[in-house]
């Protein structure tokens, strides 16, 4: 076997007795993400999980490429496998990285030795392999404290893997074992963000969308499946339920005074959203709110929106600035699409003059004239389920 990945496990490892539980749920994300990559042997030893090609059929770049993208994962990094002997340990990893080797001015090995019965220490390994490679390759130095280039080598339980310096993971726990959230997303900046880093946390996503056609365009519909598609990458495959919401925004802005506007359409979709996400066995609903960024997003305004619902709204944006959570998106390759034109239906029926501290009574008040019941009861049956997936 030529070369294979090794992915580290990150927080799981403290996780204690449920360590077995995490264990076999990041196992079976990874084979299931490798599966479109062709036939790859998925094993965890010793809080690590093992990639191994089991043909030439398969992508590895492709796979290497999904692996950094999976939740749970701290570290990974491509090896070559080798016997647990010093001569095997230094011929593959020259064979390996003799050409990073050559590239650098300096370098050192790093070991680690977690089959005791291997004879040498760690320290021993390192030496024994750093001063073979230091004659083998001209004009290369060791440097132990800045070194240019690092070779690692792995004495584990069935074999030695050597390799160079690890990728960063995408962090968090699998995906899975922190339950369901129902995530309010919007087309813009914010919501894909949030629902990001929920999932992050070992949760699974599905996604609730309110479409007002006309006043928002299918244009503005394919935008927010595209970011779904998106957040597919890391939250793996994801239901998205678009609700029609016209009829709603014209019964507020035909029956409720308008500095209501928003509190109100905000509480349909939070009353909405519950029911779609207790039918599909979510824990939350997820929004991408923030505090004080607009006059639906005071303190006050957010309890009201609160108070519609009982389940928990957890909103992981709340205190960051913008510029914060544009790094974010940048990161997950969400911004791009966030950025392109489109009309969301917060902004059809705007108010000229916001409520910001509003109350629970006023706004009970304020839509005393809606039949709430029947109108959810319609956007609930003039809802559409999609299913999406990353596609590269
Ligand atoms: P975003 O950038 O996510 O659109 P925002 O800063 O524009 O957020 P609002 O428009 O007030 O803020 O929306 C607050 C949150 O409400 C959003 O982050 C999202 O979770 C939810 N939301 C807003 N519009 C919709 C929509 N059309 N469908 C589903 N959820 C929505
Ligand atoms: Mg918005």
């Amino acid at each position: 076997m030529n070369e294979m990945f090794l992915l580290k496990l990150g927080e799981i490892v403290l996780k204690g007795g449920n360590k077995f539980q995490f264990e076999n749920r990041l196992k079976t994300n990874v084979a299931r993400r490798m599966r479109p990559f062709g036939d790859f042997r998925v094993y965890i030893v010793q809080s690590t999980v093992y990639i191994e090609p089991e043909n030439d059929a398969c992508d590895l770049e492709g796979a290497w490429d999904a692996c950094h993208f999976i939740f749970g994962v701290v570290s990974l990094c491509r090896c070559r496998p080798c016997e647990k002997n010093l001569d095997d340990i230094f011929e593959k990893a020259m064979a390996y990285l003799g050409d990073d080797l050559r590239m650098a001015k300096s370098f050192k090995v790093e070991s680690k030795r977690s089959d005791k019965r291997f004879p040498l220490t760690s320290i021993g390994i390192s030496q024994e392999i750093g001063g073979r490679i230091a004659e083998a390759v001209e004009e290369i130095e060791v440097d132990v404290h800045h070194p240019e280039y690092t070779v690692y080598v792995e004495v584990r339980d069935h074999a030695a893997y050597v390799h160079g310096p690890a990728d960063p993971g995408a962090g968090g726990l699998p995906t899975g074992v922190g339950g369901r959230a129902m995530v309010l997303l919007s087309g813009g900046i914010d919501s894909p963000v949030a629902g990001y880093m929920i999932a992050k946390r070992g949760v699974e996503l599905e996604c609730v969308h309110f479409f007002s056609y006309p006043y928002t365009s299918e244009l503005a519909k394919d935008k927010v499946l595209e970011l779904a598609r998106l957040m597919a990458r890391y939250c793996g495959k994801m239901t998205v339920n678009v609700v029609g919401f016209t009829e709603i925004q014209e019964a507020i802005r035909d029956n409720c005074p308008e500095e209501f506007f928003t509190l109100i359409m905000r509480r349909f979709m939070m009353k909405i959203a519950e029911r779609i996400a207790l039918d599909h066995g979510c824990g939350c609903l997820v929004t991408g709110e923030n505090l004080g960024q607009v006059a639906s997003q005071t303190m006050e305004a957010m309890a009201v929106t609160a108070a519609s619902v009982d389940l928990p709204i957890f909103q992981p944006l709340i205190g960051m600035d913008k510029e914060e959570i544009v790094t974010i998106a940048r990161k997950i390759g969400t911004m791009e699409t966030s950025i392109l034109p489109y009309e969301d239906c917060c902004t059809v029926f705007t108010p000229r003059h916001p409520k910001t501290k509003p109350t629970k009574a006023q706004v009970d008040h304020a839509c005393e004239k809606l039949d709430f019941d029947a109108l959810i009861e319609r956007a609930l049956a003039d809802t559409e389920m999609i299913r999406v997936r990353y596609h590269g």
